[in-house]
């Protein structure tokens, strides 16, 4: 790699502004729910199990509940044969005895009876399920005493945190609270967001368009980057650059019971002319410029009632990347999330690249995993990074982060690679 060293030319570092704004964050309100209404919150309490995992001894087999004793010498040649004196259904309440040379039909998951220790797949006997009611002909002795017994509590036990405060809830971590008989849990308020596109030039896509509009995707973007973050949009604006709009949607939205925890304005503050967040928050928001590329210029600031407003560069691409560098980890804070930071993966860079010199790259980067054993990240865009490159965009599955004092990668360098989900 070619590095230089040296100041970013005043400009803040990405972690004094995320600084600024993680300091900013005040957690939510919390509330407590069932868990089919938990999906995709993020815990603020512990969980702890009610139920063990299993709750009891039971079967791991179709077959026959057993003493040891009794097949421990079974073999092919000689096998041992017991007398079945009770069938057990997975969620049988039954508890049926057991003597000497009998045997209890049970199913996968059924309870193991008091007086059996060990279970014979059907597998392991010369008439499986035909003869099971009548018959168990055991034609291999188990290993050992409690063969395929699933022991209660082997997972979890009564009264383990299960899952501790600041976990996301998805699929898996429902599922096991469920399993821990866990039916209701403490989860945070979802952070309500405002969306606020500013530009003149912006018109709804599909919609004509005169000389010199375009698209507006923003919106969308940050909606959709919002809602994988655990927030939801209560409002989307598309504002002017000159007019009331952008002051009318914050005065709407940011005082009262109803006020937003969090507006994200696109466009307007970096250093030209008809900068719209710049003109009409110029007092509420500090702009600063922050050593990162794309995202240099940046505005962030609470207004009274604690709402927290982002004011994110315009260029598609940088909004992206502003909003995955500073407001996802808002977001996340507010909700509790114990974990703020994607993992970070190091990759070889399958080509080289050029990244601006004192300024941290973030490049929307594809993974070549054509040998799964050895992936690379090369940049998503042919020809490297562009603010503007809003439709190669969308091959992004990841974002590259060069440090401030490389100007080159070269094929083969490791790079910090983010991973992003959703
Ligand atoms: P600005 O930050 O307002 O100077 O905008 C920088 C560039 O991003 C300009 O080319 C804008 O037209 C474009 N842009 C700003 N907002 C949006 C948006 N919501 N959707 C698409 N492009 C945008
Ligand atoms: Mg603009």
């Amino acid at each position: 790699m070619d590095t230089v060293s040296g100041s970013g030319g005043g400009l803040r570092t990405v972690e004094e502004q995320l600084a600024d704004v993680l300091t900013a964050v005040r957690p939510l309100a919390t509330r407590a729910v069932a868990l089919s209404e938990a999906a995709g919150a993020t815990l603020r309490d512990p969980a702890v199990a009610r139920g063990g995992i299993p709750d009891f001894d039971n079967s791991a087999m179709d077959g026959f509940a057993v003493r040891f004793e009794d097949v421990a010498t079974a073999s092919a040649d000689s096998p041992v044969e017991l007398t079945v004196v009770a069938d057990l259904p997975a969620g049988s309440p039954d508890d049926p005895g057991l003597r000497p040379g009998e045997a209890i039909r049970i199913m996968t998951g059924a309870m193991v009876p008091t007086e059996a220790d060990t279970i014979v797949p059907f597998e392991d006997t010369a008439g499986g399920l035909d003869e099971s009611l009548t018959t168990a002909r055991v034609v291999a002795a188990p290993a050992r005493r409690g063969v395929f017994v699933r022991r209660a509590h082997d997972d979890i036990r009564p009264g383990d945190v299960v899952l501790g405060a600041g976990a996301r809830l998805g699929a898996r971590q429902l599922a096991a609270l469920a399993a821990a008989d866990i039916a209701r849990v403490t989860v945070s308020e979802r952070p309500r967001v405002v969306v606020v596109s500013t530009g003149s030039e912006l018109v709804e896509p599909g919609v004509p368009r005169s000389r010199g509009q375009i698209p507006e995707s923003n919106g969308l973007l940050l909606e959709a980057l919002v809602r994988e973050a655990g927030g939801v949009v209560v409002r989307r604006e598309r504002v002017d650059d000159g007019g009331p709009g952008l002051r009318r949607v914050l005065d709407e939205t940011t005082s009262g019971d109803a006020r937003a925890d969090v507006v994200i304005t696109s466009g307007g503050v970096s250093a030209g002319a008809y900068e719209v967040v710049k003109t009409e928050l110029g007092g509420a928001l500090r702009f600063s410029r922050v050593s990162m590329q794309p995202g240099k210029p940046q505005a962030f600031g609470v207004l009274p009632a604690g709402t927290l407003v982002f004011g994110l560069p315009g260029n598609p691409v940088s909004a992206a990347v502003s909003f995955e560098v500073f407001v996802r980890p808002a977001l996340l804070a507010l909700q509790g999330r114990a974990t703020l930071e994607r993992p970070a993966l190091r990759l070889p860079a399958a080509e080289s690249w050029r990244t601006p010199p004192g300024r941290r790259q973030y490049l929307p980067a594809v993974i070549d995993r054509g040998d799964p054993a050895r992936w690379f990240v090369r940049p998503a865009t042919p020809g490297g990074s562009g603010s503007h490159l809003a439709g190669t965009l969308a091959l992004a599955e990841a974002y590259a982060v060069v440090p401030a004092e490389i100007t080159t990668v070269e094929p083969g360098d490791l790079v910090d690679v983010l991973l992003l989900g959703g």
